[in-house]
């Protein structure tokens, strides 16, 4: 008998946390971050306080009530011994986003990740760039304090990493680069990092295939999982990006499947079809493309998701079509060079780094090994200024200040990214219109205008080509499979699938069904 569990993410989009079992052996689908329920109790100014241990995700329901953490993140006054051991054998990741991977670093270090060679590359990059706040690659290990309740570093300078299995032969580039943490000549810091091997290696439950899917970050994966019933997880998945045809590979492998757990983010609350399934990411192309060419002398700056390489490769097309060069973050070059590392290397021809003004003595990632690699690459602000017409800076929100040593007397800012779903976004959208409007740019792809003496947001679809599946991809995708059971996931209307096909199982968060 197979039995899942969705801990988290059954009706909200991001956070899953789905377990499966048979015989007592398990795994979880995916351990995420999931932003709705954080924020109804943190935000910038009241945050999680990591030298509690897990004690506050915890205590908040942020993460779900089971002995499965981190005994060193255990202050003394937190007692899960209480809570239901669930067995973890590993974690099949689908991929790097934040909402499907950010809770893993709570989890019990022996818990090996299953997950593509390009998504641990990632990761590993990401904390590295202290891009994501938990220990998801290596950790630090901690111990409780001689004050009750807090938890403080142990082992001086030591990092232990997590095992990993990649769903992809690893290369012994990516080895190097998980035993590697940038860290200055002075420092102590050591890195004992975990194993590397093939996931056909582990020893799991269940007979488990990986396929490639393509989303907006490389790396996604889907999985199979073959037991007393078979089981396929999309992960987060589109049919009309550039790499659509991989994700109908797994379509086509998942017909045998009897119970298919599918996300449906784009399934709106609502339950009208304002989808619009024409946006590919050729035609983002092409309106970006023809945007920058109308920018004449001006200054362009591309917004567009965290690490959307595949974006970014857009954007570099259409700087060598329009005699521009890209240029990146130091972060986003960090990236590269962990993708590198993987099967995905973006290149680095034609692409610049904006050199920020900064105190760069404790940023060790960037001084030993971008710098090292692409010293000649940077581009200062004054050279931005003197010669606007020559640049594509790729740039978000919070980059935004360097328009302050930049100085640009216009511009042209594209938004090639998702349209904000919550009223915190659409305060961050007004606040970009602010300096946008202070920097007199031409604004394309959203806009914030007042109607009845209220500010509101509206979005340009054609700016921006989602990384999940439309309407009518998602009804393909579960017709062509056929499934016994549909149980959808990562949604916040379940119910536009219990509509349309009568074997939907909706499992609320903490229920758990058999098959
Ligand atoms: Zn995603």
């Amino acid at each position: 008998m197979t039995s899942i569990t969705v801990f988290d993410g059954a009706e909200s989009i991001g956070g899953n946390k789905i377990h499966v079992e048979e015989d007592g052996r398990g795994v979880f689908l995916d351990f995420g971050t999931n932003f709705g329920k954080t924020a109804m109790f943190f935000s910038d100014f009241l945050q999680n306080r990591t030298s509690r241990g897990i004690n506050d995700a915890l205590a908040l329901g942020i993460i779900p009530q089971l002995d499965i953490y981190r005994s060193d993140l255990r202050p003394s006054d937190v007692k899960t011994a209480g809570y239901p051991h669930l067995n973890v054998e590993a974690v099949l990741l689908s991929h790097a986003h934040v909402d499907h991977c950010g809770a893993i670093g709570y989890l019990d270090e022996n818990i090996p990740i299953v997950t593509s060679a390009t998504s641990i590359a990632i990761l590993k990059g990401m904390q590295d760039t202290t891009l994501i706040s938990t220990d998801v690659v290596y950790l630090g290990k901690k111990e409780p304090s001689d004050q009750k309740g807090l938890m403080v570093k142990s082992g001086g300078e030591e990092l232990i990493g997590r095992n990993f299995y990649a769903t992809t032969a690893p290369s012994s580039k990516l080895n190097d680069f998980l035993a590697d943490k940038p860290k200055g000549p002075k420092s102590k810091k050591t890195m004992t990092p975990g194993l590397l091997s093939h996931y056909e290696e582990l020893d799991l439950p269940f007979e488990v295939h990986a396929y490639d899917m393509d989303h907006s970050i490389y790396g996604a994966a889907a999985f199979l999982l073959e037991g007393d019933a078979t089981i396929a997880f999309t992960g987060d998945f589109r049919l009309h990006g550039k790499y659509g045809s991989t994700s109908k590979k797994f379509v086509s492998a998942a017909k045998s499947a009897s119970v298919l757990i599918i996300e449906g983010t784009r399934v709106e609350r609502s339950g009208e079809s304002k989808d619009d399934d024409t946006i590919s990411e050729e035609s983002v192309r092409e309106t970006c493309c023809s945007t920058v060419e109308s920018a004449g002398d001006d200054l362009v700056i591309a917004d567009f998701g965290p690490r959307n390489f595949e974006r970014l490769e857009t954007f570099q097309a259409i700087a060598q079509k329009t005699g521009r060069q890209l240029v990146v973050t130091a972060k986003d070059a960090y990236m590269f060079l962990a993708l590198d590392c993987a099967d995905h290397a973006c290149s680095m021809n034609n692409v610049q780094i904006y050199d920020e003004l900064k105190d760069r003595r404790n940023i060790k990632w960037e001084t030993e090994v971008v710098m090292q690699q692409f010293g000649n690459k940077y581009l200062s602000s004054d050279k931005i200024n003197a010669a606007p017409e020559k640049y594509i800076l790729c740039f978000s929100t919070y980059d935004l200040k360097h328009l302050l040593d930049i100085k640009p007397d216009s511009g042209t800012y594209i938004y090639s990214a998702c349209e904000s779903f919550s009223e915190s976004m659409d305060l961050d959208f007004k606040m970009l219109w602010n300096w946008l409007e202070y920097f007199k740019f031409d604004v394309k792809g959203f806009c914030v205008s007042e109607e009845n003496g209220k500010e509101t947001v509206s979005f340009d679809k054609e700016y921006h080509a989602s990384g999940h599946a439309s309407q009518k991809d998602l009804a393909w995708t579960i017709d062509t499979i056929n499934p016994e059971v549909i149980i959808p996931v990562h949604t916040e209307n379940p119910a536009w699938f219990t509509e349309k096909w009568e074997n939907t199982r909706i499992v609320h968060n903490g229920e758990r069904v058999e098959f």
